[in-house]
């Protein structure tokens, strides 16, 4: 039988800064350990039926498969989160507008949504830090409502739920203190679309028409019949689209427009206030 070191030593994944480190994810998932196991444990012997999972995880992996599928969970906010490929897979990135959310609002009783859900990553934390609100996600998709259905249940979040809607289609009437979207984005021609995880995520999730603005231009046009009075809406958006952003708050008749920075120091999430 192979050992946890030896098989780490052996698993010949593309060069890259994080090669190592998704070798040791996949291990662990295959030992059912935490990866501190793997450090605490090198010459334990590997099952060989763990062993075969961790071999076919690596050539998924080699093939540029995103360790969120394979490993088919991904870490966002403190929520461990349930993925399937017919959804993002949450970024690091996105925590920007869940942190924005929560300055801008009080933890008041109050109804707040959350456009193009996807696993319910935003709609999630927000329900999960703040427990008197009433937060709910829709997405165009059946198998994300679901999923983001099963995420709250595992998490016991019943202040969270979900609806299948292609934005506000089927939210008529419904006004809320807060909405927020994480929409898709991308250009249509954007080379990235063919690198990396890119290429395993749902296009639907991802582009949007040919500057990237269609979904945005939409959210935006008609948010403002679906928000109370002093209501926000946040958006997440491309690194250089916040400029273009802001104009179209501006033209919906919002005030207080503002954009913030994410990580990379890039103006990643815009935001208006309803009159
Ligand atoms: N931030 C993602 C990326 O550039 C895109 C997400 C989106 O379109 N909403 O990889």
């Amino acid at each position: 039988m192979a050992t946890i070191e030896s098989l780490l030593r052996a698993a010949d994944l593309p060069d890259s800064p994080s090669a190592r480190l998704d070798a040791e994810w996949l291990l662990a998932a295959a030992l059912g350990k935490a990866a501190s196991y793997l450090h605490t444990w090198p010459e334990r012997e590997v099952p060989v039926e763990c062993e075969a999972r961790f071999v076919a995880d690596l050539a998924r992996r080699r093939r540029g498969e995103p360790i969120a599928y394979i490993l088919g969970r991904q870490g966002f906010w403190s929520l461990e989160l349930e993925v399937a490929p017919h959804t993002l897979i949450p970024r690091p990135d996105t925590e920007l507008l869940v942190e924005t959310a929560l300055q801008l609002l009080p933890a008041a009783a109050m109804n707040v949504l959350d456009l193009g859900t996807g696993t319910g990553a935003i709609a999630l934390a927000l329900a999960h830090e703040r427990p008197a609100w009433r937060v709910t996600g829709v997405d165009r998709v059946a198998q994300a409502v679901a999923l983001a259905t099963r995420n709250a249940q595992r998490l016991r979040l019943d202040n969270a739920v979900f609806c299948e809607s292609q934005w506000f289609a089927a939210l008529e009437g419904q006004r809320y203190a807060l909405i927020v979207s994480n929409p898709p984005y991308i250009r249509a021609c954007d080379p990235h679309l063919r690198q990396g995880d890119l290429r395993f995520e749902p296009s639907s999730a991802l582009v949007a028409g040919e500057d990237g603005l269609d979904d945005i231009r939409q959210i935006i046009a008609s948010a403002s019949s679906h928000l109370l009075p002093e209501g926000w809406l946040l958006l997440e958006h491309g690194y250089d689209q916040a400029p273009a952003v802001r104009a179209l708050f501006a033209e919906g008749g919002f005030c207080e427009i503002e954009s913030r920075k994410d990580f990379g120091g890039h103006e990643r999430i815009s935001l208006g206030r309803r009159p």
